[in-house]
This record gives structure tokens, sequence and C-alpha cells, in this order.
């Protein structure tokens, strides 16, 4: 297919792809999957070989949040029974990412539900990050607390953050269906932030909120713009007691064209398959790790992912690696220090000629909402559930903030 051959020459080069390309990527067939994977993979495994980064979450603060993203079982009014506790303490968050990391995790995610912290928060956040960074050489810490106020990103890198998440979510277009709370403007403010203190940016989507393939392209270029150096791909789970609970429209074949599409648009920033992975991928699962070469390992903030060492076993299996401490992820344009590349790797301020890619919780985490008014179902949905599936969406009843050891 012309097309496949054109992303593939492109992505190499780190070339973006036009608009059209991209959504054509959301149009294909599903006779035409299997050479679309095969297409987004070669660019994959020219970045980032074999390797799968392991990135674990510790919900530092669970549920109660005041902000009403529609997506989010932690948001106001939520009627989600998920697990709900204050703060953890460093010690206690410290404890949670050790299993993580023991389970080979590199990169430690610590999320906090809220609109975005306190001072007193950074320092609580500072004190985890030290903690855990003091016990675990090579680690790297994303932190991922919400909206960040002037001097709180820097106070964070001092602490000795690697990075932070803060996604995007959906389209500027959209997002005002999804949160009424604060805006998209607000979200790109803070990955901007993060950006201008050193920090590795993280932003992301959530796919499956009712969106249309418009929508979804919309985000992924908006998110090139933003030059993060990972991106989380979110599938929404849908909760139970959340305005989105039966939104189910997605499928395994319509995740592995998003994921690929991403990929395209974003050829050598790390794509992360966050929340939702098992519930919507299910049995495809490894045919994506084709595409993202990163996941998260064991449970989410609030709902459980497959056993830790399933994960494992699926990566061995498909034929690729769990990439070390000792390696590097991004590529070594993208490496000139955390959070910044050099000249020529910048996503949207391209080379000459090259018009390279720059390059999101992550979590299936911050972050739910009645299907957005007037947006398009996607093409391929599976149809609206006949309510919520609890069959595929299991509350994390252990970990962090529970006496049971974590899924790791
Ligand atoms: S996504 Fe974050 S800010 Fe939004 S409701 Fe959930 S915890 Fe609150």
């Amino acid at each position: 297919m012309n097309l496949l051959n054109t992303l593939v020459d492109k992505g190499l080069r780190r070339e973006t792809p036009t608009r059209e390309e991209a959504l054509a990527v959301l149009g294909t067939s599903d006779d035409d999957l299997l050479d679309v994977v095969t297409a987004a993979g070669k660019v994959r495994r020219h970045w980032f070989g074999r390797r799968v980064k392991l990135n674990y979450l510790v919900n530092l603060k669970s549920g109660l949040c005041p902000e009403d993203c529609s997506y989010c079982s932690q948001r106001l009014g939520s009627k989600a029974d998920i697990l709900k506790y204050t703060w953890l303490k460093p010690e206690q968050a410290s404890e949670a990412a050790a299993a993580g990391l023991a389970g080979g995790a590199k990169r430690v995610c610590l999320v906090a539900s809220g609109r975005g912290p306190t001072d007193r928060d950074v320092d609580r956040v500072s004190d985890t990050i030290k903690a855990i960074k003091e016990g675990n050489e090579g680690v790297e810490v994303c932190a991922c607390l919400g909206l960040l106020s002037d001097g709180q990103a820097e106070r964070l890198r001092e602490a000795g953050a690697d990075a932070y998440n803060h996604n995007l979510n959906t389209s500027e277009a959209t997002y005002g269906d999804i949160t009424t709370t604060h805006t998209y403007a607000d979200r790109v403010d803070t990955v901007h932030k993060a950006h201008a203190a050193g920090l590795s940016a993280c932003s992301g989507l959530i796919a499956g909120m009712g969106e249309s393939d418009t929508d979804l392209v919309d985000v992924v270029f908006a998110l090139r713009e933003l030059d993060p150096d990972s991106v989380p791909v979110n599938f929404l789970i849908p909760f139970e007691g959340t305005p989105l609970a039966e939104e189910w429209n997605l499928t395994p074949q319509r995740c592995l064209r998003i994921l690929a599409m991403v990929r395209f648009v974003c050829p050598d920033v790390e794509v992360r398959i966050a929340g939702g992975r098992e519930v919507h991928l299910r049995t495809m699962q490894p045919l994506a790790l084709h595409l993202a070469n990163s996941i998260f390992l064991g449970d989410y903030l609030t709902s459980e992912g497959q056993a830790g060492r399933a994960d494992l076993e699926m990566i061995a299996d498909a034929g690729f690696e769990v990439e070390g401490t000792d390696q590097v992820t991004l590529p070594e344009h993208r490496t000139g220090g955390c959070g910044s590349h050099d000249g020529g790797g910048v996503c949207g301020t391209a080379p000459a000629g090259a018009g390279a890619c720059a390059g999101t919780s992550s979590s299936g985490g911050c972050a739910q909402a009645e299907a957005p008014a007037g947006a398009g179902t996607a093409a391929e949905g599976a149809g609206r559930a006949d309510g919520p599936r609890t069959d595929l969406v299991a509350v994390r009843r252990r970990g962090a903030g529970t006496d049971l050891a974590p899924n790791a």
C-alpha cells in the first residue's frame, strides 16, 4: 500500500505525516490491519529496537477529587466503588514503588488525584521522590499531580523528578464536553511549565470517549507540537458510577490502528500503552507491542491490570525484551538532557527539510464524561453496552492504600 510505504519512509526520517495520511490509517480495513501493524512496527523497531519499557503506577492519593473529568473514577460525584485515601507517606509510597521495580519497572509514576498540588503537597511528593531515589539507583521518577502553579515544576525537578505527566486527553474542540472545571489551555500550560523546568514532558490521550477520527488526529498533532518525550495512549476504562460507564466504542482492531497512527505521527517518542490495555486490546495485546515501546506493569490507579508476571511472559513470548536501567529509552537525538533535545529533534521545529517530530493519566487515571455532545461515534465501535461491564473492569483492591501486596 502506497500510504504505508510513505508513512514508513516519513517515520524513519522523523518527518510529519499529513493529517490526511493520519486519518487514512484510522480508516484502514480489517483486511489491511496486519499490513498497518507491520509498517508501524518498522518505525518502532528503527527507533526503539525490541525494547519494552516498564512503568509502575503508585497512586499517592486516591479519589475525592473536586474536578469533574467525566472519564475519571475519582471525579466529583463519582459513584465508582474505588479505594479512597489521602496522601501516602513517603515510606509507604517507596515500599509500593519497590514492588514495581523488583518486577522490572524502570520508571515509577507518582500520581495524586486533585486539581493540582499545594506547595505543601509538592513538599510531600519531593520527600517521596527522594525516598525512592535513595534506595533505587537508576530509577526514573515521573510526577502526575495535576495543574502546576508557577515554580512547582522547578521544585519537583530540584527534588529529583525526571518527568512530569499531564495529558491533553482529547481534542481542544471536544475538551469542554469532557471536563468543565478546567480547560484545555490549562492543560497545555502545565505541559509547558514542565518543559520549561527541564522535566521530561509526558502527555497523551484517552481514546474511546465518543470522539471522531478527526478529534483523535487533532489531539495527536497537538501533542506532537507540545513535544513530549512520552505519549501515553489510554483506552477509556468505562467505570460503573461514572458518566461514561456505557461508552464501549473500542475494538482491539481500532486500538491497534490508533496506536499505529500515534507511532507514525510521533515516530521517535516513547509511545506507552496505558489504561485500558487489557480491557480493550484483550488477546491482541502482544500485537500492540509492535507499535508501542512502553507499557505499565501490573495495576492501574483505581483498576486492576493483568498480573505483572503475565505482562513479563507476554513480552518474552512476543519476542521483545524488558528495557534495563542501563539502557537509554529515547534515541540519541532526543537525549540532550531531561526534557531537552538537540537542535534537530524538536517536535514541530524540524530541521530544514526533515520535518522532525517532537516528542501522555498515562494511567487511565486522572480524568471520564458524558459522551461529548455532537462527537461522532467511532465508526468501528463495538456499540454501546447494555450496562457497565463489571466482567471486564475490576476495581483495584490491593497495593497502595491497602494492606495487600501490590500486583507487580
Ligand atoms: S482526572 Fe485528575 S483532575 Fe480529573 S477528576 Fe480525575 S483525579 Fe481529578
